[in-house]
């Protein structure tokens, strides 16, 4: 018999970051009081109040948007797109010194996992400041035929950024950092159970001594965001949430001046062909839909097996996946961490249960839950169907809807059946297949044997119900500038 080697724990320390009691809001480059009440934060690990925050009021909106309108008229739209690039520069650096203490924040505040707060979250927000940076200065070339116009691209002016719980600073910079490089003034919302990293953004302005009013963070829940939405003094909205919150901005929106993007839900395929590495497959497997979780608006969450290897896929997976360790987020080892809310734990159960009642087959990985917070281990359901609500409706959590096909034409169309198109996941050894299946994905983003990989200078965005508009890479300029199509 082999001994089996337990883990010790390995715990970072968090007493690198000091959580205030409470925050107010951050406006005009100073944090004040809000006028309304407040909601608490809570680690969703332990059930620990971390902080109360204050919960904005529309009167509180209208102060930030006014700070953020004085900031863009006076300051921000004035200034050389070299000197704005500085800023920019500086807040890269900023973070990357922080970043352990951000990763600490972000684990503790969201539930992720240190190892991926630390080695995915944290140096993709401070690449992407960095990238935009080095964009600053030379916007006239971030729009296709704008080089023969002559003019320069100008900015929008006050963009109210509105963003969800499971990447908290990463979906902060994807917003924050294109609209400052091309010379706009933000008002943005963090999610309402996942505020504390943005408010440590907002030391970081402070500390890059950036003007006052170009960034501006208001807290707060549904009714905050909806301030925002129907601001007039607003003239662009950026959301990161649910399909059904984005159809909803994008009808209070409709017949106003203000431009729109939406990056939205997902149901992403992730196909396995008979030629692909098995192991390297399951790796990208467990990456795609475990990965924050499950949190991620384009997790491959409905695998798509060629039937030859359906059995072997399987074990392999079920064997990888009893691998997962589940626990205390700030713990090294930890692979799956907390499930962000009760709410969306109690989403997670009712859809999972309709997937028991509609009669596909549960396998769960055997890992012990912890007695407090919110938990749920990672699981896959076989047997699963395309009229399953499984396989059609965003779980946003650690299942795996299981299913199979025999041709590349019958795995294109099962991924295709989906009022989604964020992205899409093909596994296989044939470059030419990589190719003819990417032409014919509905996805706004499609990795070849690989998952969940992002990179400030690639755009990233969804078709159809996943919305409209590209973060990331020259793209992602574009809803920031004016004379761009969105
Ligand atoms: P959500 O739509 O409930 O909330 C998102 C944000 O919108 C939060 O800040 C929330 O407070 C705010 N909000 C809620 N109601 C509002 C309203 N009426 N007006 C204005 N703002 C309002 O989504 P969530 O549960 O926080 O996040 C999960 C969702 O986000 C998933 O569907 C996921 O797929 C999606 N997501 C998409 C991407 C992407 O890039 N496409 C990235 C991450 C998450």
């Amino acid at each position: 018999m082999t001994a089996k080697f337990e883990y010790s724990p390995a715990l970072e320390s968090r007493s690198i970051v000091d959580i205030k009691s409470s925050y107010g809001l951050f406006i005009n480059g100073e944090f004040v009081d809000g006028s309304g009440s407040s909601f608490k934060s809570i680690s969703p690990a332990t059930e620990e109040v971390l902080a109360e925050v204050a919960e904005a009021t529309s009167a509180d909106v209208d102060k930030a948007v006014a700070a953020a309108r004085t900031a863009y008229t006076k300051t921000w739209s004035k200034m050389p797109g070299r000197e704005r690039a500085k800023y920019l520069y500086r807040i890269a650096r900023i973070i990357a010194e922080r970043s352990r203490e951000f990763a600490v924040l972000e684990s503790l505040d969201n539930g992720k996992p240190i190892r991926e707060s630390r080695d995915v979250d944290i140096p993709l927000v401070s690449q992407w400041f960095f990238y935009y940076a080095g964009w600053a200065d030379k916007l006239e070339f971030a729009l296709p035929g704008n080089r023969q116009s002559g003019s320069d691209p100008q900015a929008l002016g006050v963009a109210g950024q509105i963003i969800p719980w499971n990447f908290p600073l990463m979906m902060l910079a994807w917003k924050i950092a294109p609209a400052l490089a091309a010379g706009n003034t933000v008002v943005l919302k963090p999610a309402v159970t996942t505020p504390l990293t943005a408010l440590l953004f907002a030391e970081v302005c402070q500390q890059a001594e950036l003007p006052p009013g170009v960034v501006n963070i208001v807290t707060g829940a549904g009714a905050t965001g909806q301030a925002i939405v129907d601001h007039a003094d607003i003239d662009k909205i950026a959301f990161t949430g649910s399909t059904a919150v984005g159809k909803a901005i994008a009808r209070s929106v409709a017949g106003t001046h203000k431009k729109v993007t939406l990056e939205l839900g997902g149901k992403a395929a992730n196909i396995v062909f008979d030629d692909a590495p098995l192991d390297q497959a399951v790796e990208g497997i467990v990456n795609g839909i475990f990965f924050n979780q499950g949190h991620v608006c384009c997790a491959g969450s409905r695998l798509l097996i060629q039937e030859s290897i359906y059995d072997d896929v399987l074990e392999r997976l079920k064997r990888r996946m009893a691998t997962l360790r589940l626990g205390d987020p700030l713990d090294k080892n930890t692979d799956i961490g907390a499930i962000n809310s009760a709410a969306q734990l109690a989403r997670i159960q009712e859809l999972t249960a309709v997937g028991d009642a509609e009669g596909a087959e549960r396998w769960s990985a055997p890992c012990e839950i912890p007695q407090n917070g919110f938990w749920f281990a990672p699981t896959i359901f076989t047997g699963v169907t395309q009229a399953h609500r499984i396989a059609r409706e965003e779980i946003f959590g650690p299942v795996l809807s299981v299913l199979t096909f025999r041709t590349p034409a019958e795995a294109i169309e099962k991924a295709n059946n989906t009022p989604y198109g964020l992205s899409a996941g093909v596994w296989t050894e044939k470059g030419s297949r990589i190719l003819s299946m990417a032409s014919q994905l509905r996805a706004g983003v499609v990795w070849a044997n690989t998952f969940n990989k992002f990179d400030p200078a690639s755009p990233f965005g969804g078709y159809k119900e996943s919305g409209y508009g590209r973060e990331g890479g020259r793209h992602g300029l574009e809803g920031y500038l004016k004379g761009a199509q969105r």
